[in-house]
């Protein structure tokens, strides 16, 4: 069979009339051709393998594309790039690797075609389509990967614990794109990643975080994290999410297991956006359960606190993990904290004034807030199931018409501390405190609106029953 027609960008006839003026053999490989026989949708990168030297290729190419756009050369791979406004064409020379027990940087050597197949992680990675005059549109296939596609497997072409040993990235990688393909990783391949698994002590923090955030963003992420867990690279990446696997029995009382049960949210959630830190703010959403987990005779399992105590891990984890320690660190330690706030008021009557609280407590995220709670229900019986997803409707309800007429989102009490203090004319002391928090307090319960007129009533309300109003003042 021939696959020209995978090959229609404009791009493959001119690189392959200048590897034919050049005496380059060259072909397409990898990604590319994967999800093209996936129907993958359009790919961004094409990666060109050349029998030669894969700098000089790019050079010839670029000089005969319109426009002659730039070549960025990265000398010490011997690869080289071009970006068009559609895609990045990556040049690399057909190579032979080996490896040293201590790095994931091979020792490099020109090859042939099949060294470069050879060299490449998965059967699935390793297709190849001639850009060649005589074998035009041909795929090289030497290790069944169409196969595989078509059964949907991972398998490296050749003996797994080498191959996993060599680079253990590959580790993550094959769970990425189990993940992200819904493919099963072959047994063979899935026991080498258990036997090699210490091996990832090799792989820097960065390329670990590259990989779970692909994982994350999967459709179902619960593919990859599962097959993390069950090959012991979860415990020894995240041993926070790890320890809350498991249920103990106690008097006959049993809990849930919370990292099952973080996975189905992890997964409901992914239906629902496709924000990465909303998603890992899923995935975290519970670690504080483990460290608080006690067991009382009269109530049975309880976890207090564990939201707080789950917050105050998240900055923990992200330096660990190399993750950012900025906005997005943040973002998710709040959904943390509040993550139970919303569930604890659909179980309830939904009063305005708790309603004005979360607001006032969430501000911008409270969408993404409720996206979080609502992805939290896990529940197998259909009629608590129904209640709790009416009860969150009737709190976006809530949220709607109390932000509409109060405007509690973000807000600043309309009396600020230097206002007080002008007035009573005091010094900054603990009073000033006082009369703020009384204010905003009496906002967020609903005892006076949020209008600067009654908050000042009040200031004076307050400021009097505190002994500091001086008679003359009084107006
Ligand atoms: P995606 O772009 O979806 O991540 P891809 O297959 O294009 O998929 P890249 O990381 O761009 O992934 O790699 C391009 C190709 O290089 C792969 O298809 C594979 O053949 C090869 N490759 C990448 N990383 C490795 C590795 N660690 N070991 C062996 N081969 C690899």
């Amino acid at each position: 069979m021939n696959y020209s027609n995978a090959i229609e960008h404009p791009a493959f006839k001119t690189i392959a009339w200048v590897a034919k003026d050049m005496g380059t053999e060259c072909y397409v490989i990898g990604g590319f051709v994967r999800d093209f026989l996936l129907k993958r949708g359009t790919p961004k990168d094409i990666d060109i393998v050349a029998v030669g030297s894969g700098i000089a290729l790019a050079k010839g190419v670029a000089a005969a594309l319109e426009g002659n756009p730039k070549v960025s050369v990265f000398k010490n791979f011997g690869t080289a790039m071009i970006r068009t406004e559609e895609v990045e064409l990556e040049f690399v020379g057909a190579r032979k690797e080996s490896y040293h027990f201590d790095s994931r940087k091979p020792v490099v050597e020109d090859g042939s075609l099949e060294d470069d197949q050879n060299r490449r992680d998965f059967t699935i990675n390793a297709l190849a389509i001639s850009l060649n005059e005589d074998s035009y549109g041909e795929l090289i296939d030497p290790f069944n990967g169409q196969e595989d596609l078509e059964k949907k497997i991972i398998r490296t072409p050749m003996d797994p614990d080498l191959t996993y040993s060599d680079d253990p990235l590959r580790m993550l990688r094959a769970i990425r794109f189990a993940s992200q393909l819904n493919f099963r990783i072959e047994k063979e391949s899935f026991e080498a990643i258990k036997r090699n698994r210490k091996r990832l002590k090799i792989i820097s923090k960065e390329r670990i975080v590259d990989e779970l955030n692909k994982i994350l963003l999967s459709p179902r992420p619960s593919v990859g994290f599962a097959l993390l867990y069950k090959t012991g690279l979860l415990k020894m990446i995240m041993p926070e999410l790890t320890n809350l696997s498991g249920i103990e029995e106690k008097e006959g009382q049993r809990h849930k297991d919370n990292f099952w049960h973080t996975l189905e949210v992890v997964d409901n959630i992914s239906v629902n956006t496709d924000n990465l830190w909303l998603r890992w703010a899923a995935l975290l959403h519970d670690i504080g359960k483990a460290p608080t987990k006690r067991f009382d005779k009269k109530i049975g399992w309880t976890f207090h606190g564990h939201e707080f105590v789950g917050s105050k891990m998240v900055p923990k984890l992200f330096r660990r993990l190399r993750l950012p320690l900025n906005e997005k660190m943040k973002f998710v330690q709040e959904m943390v904290l509040l993550s139970s706030r919303p569930i604890v008021l659909a179980q309830d009557i939904v009063t305005d004034s708790a309603v004005r609280r979360l607001i006032f407590d969430a501000g911008d995220n409270i969408e993404d807030l409720m996206t979080l709670c609502e992805a939290d229900i896990t529940t197998k019986n259909p009629r608590r199931y129904k209640k709790y997803h009416n009860n969150f409707k009737i709190v976006r309800e809530k949220i709607k018409e109390v932000e509409e007429r109060d405007h509690v989102r973000n807000f600043q009490p309309p009396i600020d501390g230097q206002e007080i203090m002008e007035f009573f004319d005091l010094k900054p002391s603990k009073e000033i405190g006082i009369i703020k928090d009384a204010i905003k307090e009496a906002i967020l319960e609903g005892e006076i609106p949020n209008e600067y007129e009654a908050a000042k009533a009040f200031m004076i309300k307050k400021g009097t029953k505190l002994g500091l109003i001086k008679k003359e003042k009084k107006q």
